[in-house]
């Protein structure tokens, strides 16, 4: 295995402390030295002048579509999109076809992730079966399997019945492991293909109230409050909802919570010439909410920044906007656009921005190899990115099989040029390498 050496980079390290001009030696897979004016004889250069080394990042939210819609993204082209993202993991939902609810579905989804190798796939399994949210999923078989299952949703829609919340939650405390939603009353956003407010009236679109989120959320509180079983909160997008988590870390509950960059980045303005590649759920919603988020992401209320990573046929996309299904590829555009959004402004540190694309959303799935600390005898998983160069965003290059962006013709700040996973280069020199997919 080549060895290698990443030469005068700035390291951010959130978990270990680090904000240093450093070389970082790489040998069999592990970090083995970082210092300044490394040698490591006969070790391959990555050139790192003027870029940020920082650990690789960590996704709790990317639907992968396969199985059911390869046609949308395979494990193969999603994986490819992470690692050119700056992702070394991912988490991969369940709404699959056939819905990952049970041991073989999700064995599969990670064998296949492995087989790839550009990421580590790690699977969602549903809560219920089917994700019809009337009987609970073989949750127990799961977390058992050589998947190792830890976080569970039935993402896409939020578990109606408050009872069977509670009884899974009941049930999954026992091996610890978390209780996802995907906090959308079903009822109060039937219909709906917006935030409900002053634009969806002008827009002559039915609306999806903040309610429709901020109740279930309430609710998934009360029941984590009950079972003391480990809550996440997906995607929050209400105001309301950031300052419902915020006084549930501050009781000691183990409330969790993740914002998307289109939610940081996007109101529903985004929405006022009907562009479908803004439809998303839950919708984006007003200044007000997106500033409570953003300040949420600050004060680590909001303890990661997840994709949402939502791959959509082009077909469909482009039919009428009630028709258009909702959801946004998010995998290559989420680093550059927290770095553009939020770190730029000065609305969020680099430390801590890195801190919720990684190190936290490591540690939430258990992923100890995963999030740093950069130092030795720890996997090699890195990123290596230029935080200002900038790149424009044009759909058709992205490495999704999908392209439904509403950020197409932005020009970011921050551009990957190497990606390690365990030691092994998966983006060098802003390439992605793929000899390495089988
Ligand atoms: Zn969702
Ligand atoms: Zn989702």
């Amino acid at each position: 295995m080549t060895d290698y050496l990443l030469r005068g980079g700035r390291v951010v390290d959130p978990a270990g402390g680090q904000d240093r001009r450093a070389d970082v030696l790489v040998s069999g897979g592990v970090v083995t030295a970082v210092g300044e004016r490394l040698g490591g004889s006969g070790a391959t250069v990555l050139d790192c002048t003027g870029a940020v080394v920082a650990p690789g990042l960590v996704d709790l939210h990317a639907h992968l579509r396969e199985p059911g819609r390869e046609d949308e993204e395979t494990i193969a082209t999603g994986s490819a999109a992470a690692a050119a993202g700056g992702y070394t993991a991912l988490c991969a939902m369940p709404n699959t076809d056939p819905v990952a609810d049970n041991a073989a579905v999700v064995e599969k989804v990670w064998a296949l992730g492995a087989q790839v190798g550009l990421v580590d796939v790690v699977p969602a399994g549903a809560l219920t079966r089917g994700r019809r949210g009337e009987e609970m999923a073989d949750l127990g078989e799961m977390a058992r399997c050589a998947a190792g299952v830890r976080l569970f949703t039935d993402d896409g829609a939020a578990l109606s019945d408050s009872l069977l919340a509670r009884r899974v939650m009941e049930y999954l405390v026992a091996f610890d492991a978390i209780y996802a939603e995907h906090c959308e009353d079903e009822a109060l956003v039937a219909g709906g293909h917006m935030h409900e407010g002053e634009r969806s009236v002008a827009l002559g679109l039915a609306g999806r109230p903040s309610e429709a989120e901020f109740l279930i959320a309430a609710r998934d509180i009360a029941l984590a409050r009950l079972t003391r079983c480990r809550l996440h909160l997906l995607h929050v997008s209400a105001a309301e909802t950031v300052e419902l988590v915020r006084r549930a870390k501050a009781e000691g509950l183990r409330v969790t919570a993740e914002a998307t960059p289109h939610h940081l980045a996007l109101t529903d303005a985004a929405l006022a010439s009907y562009d479908t590649n803004a439809k998303v759920n839950p919708p984006l919603r007003t200044e007000r909410d997106r500033a409570a988020l953003v300040a949420g992401v600050a004060d680590g209320t909001i303890d990661a920044i997840a994709t949402d990573h939502a791959p959509h046929a082009l077909q469909e996309k482009e039919s009428e906007f009630t028709l258009a299904p909702a959801g946004i590829v998010g995998l290559e555009t989420a680093l550059s656009l927290t770095l553009t959004t939020l770190v730029a402004p000065g609305l969020l540190t680099l430390r801590d921005a890195l801190e919720r694309l990684s190190t936290a959303p490591a540690r939430i799935l258990g992923l100890e190899g995963h999030g740093g600390p950069i130092e030795p005898g720890r996997p090699a998983n890195l990123t290596v990115f230029d935080p200002a160069a900038t790149w424009v965003v044009e759909p058709q290059r992205l490495h999704s099989r999908s392209v439904n962006t509403p950020f197409a013709g932005w020009e970011l700040s921050g551009v990957v040029r190497h990606t390690l996973l365990r030691g092994r280069p998966t983006v060098r020199d802003g390439e992605l390498v793929t000899e390495v997919m089988v």
